[in-house]
C-alpha cells in the first residue's frame, strides 16, 4: 500500500469520526429534551393527580355519612396542621426524588436536567 494511500484514508476516517461526533452531539440534545418533556409531563400529571384525587374527596364528604362513624372535624386547628405538613413533607420528598433523578428544582433552571453534577442552587435550597 502506498503511503499517499494511508494518509487518504486516515483523513477519511477522521471526517467520517467528525461527522459521527456531530451526530452523537445533536442526539444526545434530542435525548435532553425529551428527558425534560417527560419531566414536565410528570409533574402536570401529578397536578392533575392532585385535582383530581381532592374533587373525589370533596364529593365524598359531600356525601351523608353512614354508620355513625364519625369523621374529623375539619376545623379541629391540630389536624389541621398535621394534613398541612404532611402536604409540605410530600412536596419535599418529591422535589428530592426529582433532584436525585437529575433534574433541577432551584428556581434558576427549574425542571431542566442536571449535566454537570451537583447544582449549589439547588442545594441550597434542599438544606433549607
Ligand atoms: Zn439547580
Amino acid at each position: 500500500m502506498e503511503k499517499k494511500d494511508i494518509f487518504a484514508q486516515i483523513h477519511e476516517l477522521e471526517t467520517h469520526m467528525g461527522d459521527l461526533h456531530q451526530e452523537l452531539g445533536a442526539l444526545k440534545l434530542v435525548v435532553k429534551e425529551l428527558l425534560e418533556e417527560n419531566q414536565r409531563l410528570w409533574m402536570e400529571n401529578q397536578q392533575l393527580r392532585k385535582v383530581l384525587h381532592h374533587e373525589h374527596h370533596e364529593h365524598l364528604e359531600a356525601l351523608p355519612e353512614t354508620e355513625g362513624e364519625s369523621a374529623p372535624a375539619a376545623d379541629d386547628p391540630e389536624l389541621f396542621n398535621e394534613a398541612k405538613e404532611n402536604v409540605v413533607g410530600e412536596g419535599y420528598d418529591n422535589l428530592a426524588r426529582l433532584y436525585h433523578e437529575g433534574f433541577h428544582i432551584c428556581n434558576v433552571y427549574y425542571g431542566h436536567l442536571r449535566t454537570e453534577g451537583d447544582c449549589l442552587f439547588c442545594l441550597s435550597f434542599l438544606n433549607k
